[in-house]
């Protein structure tokens, strides 16, 4: 690996994000490579790039991708100003007020309904300039999308409109995250019975419906496309049902520096409200990061970090900004590094760990981390 540029020296609290960009794109190469050379790819950036940072990564798999999906207009509109050329189709429902500026910006809309197809005909219209468009059609998510009774008719008109051109049809999985789950087949089916009639009117039509979970354990479900996000990261335990996956990894780490060394006597609380209590005199060290950063309080009394190789407890409540470990006898000295996603010598803390902790998934773990935390890139 790459030394980190000189420019990631920053001015942050001394805890940072580190991400090995090389890593991330064999996990691309890893997917293309499984999906076959017919189907296309689309990463979704949404939420920071899951709180790798959408700049960054955009710009590390802007070559490796066909498409980019984004969940807002802002994240469309700061990939088409970092140059990215790449198609980006924004997921879900579209605001008709942001009409102009993505279409504007040739962002791909999503359309669920009449309504917002004569809108964005409209729109398009008075700005002399063709707006592209996905249509999407509810399977079985119950969030955005029409029902497949009433979606034909909007098919029929936006492709009828001269001002609208119908590029893809798509839907979006609810409970793909087993093999063999009737649900999911029912989704597939409902959608491969839709798009079927379409295929033969519109050869090139983007038909998509492949999240990870999709990617990992429904290869009928690929069609034309596939958008698989937490995968490309590295989170899901993809290897179990697909061995040519077995190399896809995270890349993510999430680092600190002791910032203060203290030994405390037994039976001091610690942090607010004294939810620690130690038991004999022990040395305590504190580590500048919280839940101001995204480092969530559920890890209070139940997380743990990585120093010179070796497990300690949290001790007591994570305030804001810093929370304290309880080293025992070991020894530390101020600015050491704390590891608190990632590997130290033999031990290794996963995102999946935490998440596990905080009862909840990897996903939302990973899109906590703010801007707080500076993000180091490996190329
Ligand atoms: C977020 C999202 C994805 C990616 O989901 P993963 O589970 O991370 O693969 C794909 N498609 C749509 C419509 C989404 O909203």
């Amino acid at each position: 690996m790459k030394k980190l540029p000189e420019s990631s020296k920053t001015y942050s609290h001394g805890t940072w994000i580190e991400i090995d960009l090389s890593r991330f794109q064999a996990n691309l190469r890893l997917i293309r490579h499984a999906i076959g050379p017919k189907v296309k790819l689309c990463f979704p950036v949404k939420a920071n790039a899951y709180g790798h940072g959408i700049a960054k990564m955009a710009l590390a798999a802007q070559n490796l991708v066909d498409y980019f999906g984004v969940s807002c207009l802002q994240e469309g509109m700061q990939l088409r100003a970092l140059g990215i050329k790449t198609p980006i189709i924004m997921l879900g429902a579209i605001d008709t007020d942001q009409m102009r500026d993505a279409i504007a910006h040739d962002i791909i809309l999503t359309i669920a309904s009449d309504y917002k197809a004569q809108r964005a005909s409209e729109v398009a219209k008075a700005l002399n300039k063709i707006a592209t468009v996905h249509l999407e059609i509810e399977t079985g998510m119950q969030r955005t999308g029409m029902r497949v009774d009433t979606a034909m008719e909007v098919v029929n008109h936006v492709s009828a409109d001269p001002w609208l051109s119908l590029q893809g049809v798509y839907s979006h999985f609810a409970t793909a995250d087993r093999p063999n789950d009737p649900n999911t087949l029912q989704q597939i089916q409902t959608f491969a019975a839709f798009i079927a009639p379409l295929k033969t009117r519109y050869p090139d039509l983007i038909c998509h419906l492949a999240n990870s979970d999709g990617v990992i354990y429904y290869p009928q479900s690929y069609f034309d496309m596939v958008r698989p996000g937490i995968l490309a990261l590295g989170y899901a335990n993809a290897a179990a049902t697909m061995p040519q996956f077995a190399e896809i990894k995270p890349f993510f780490s999430l680092k600190s520096r002791i910032s203060f060394f203290k030994v405390v006597a037994e039976n001091s609380g610690i942090s607010y409200g004294h939810a620690y209590k130690t038991k004999k005199q022990t040395r305590i060290v504190t580590v500048p990061i919280g839940y101001g950063d995204g480092y969530r309080r559920a890890l209070s009394n139940k997380g743990s970090v990585l120093i010179r190789g070796k497990r300690y407890p949290i001790a007591g409540t994570i305030c804001m900004d810093q929370f304290m470990v309880d080293i025992g006898q070991d020894e530390a000295y101020v600015g050491d590094e704390v590891t608190l996603i990632g590997t130290d010598h033999n031990e290794t803390i996963s995102v999946n760990d935490l998440a596990q902790l905080c009862d909840t998934i990897a996903y939302e773990i990973l899109c906590g981390f703010n801007n707080r935390i500076v993000r180091k890139y490996r190329e």
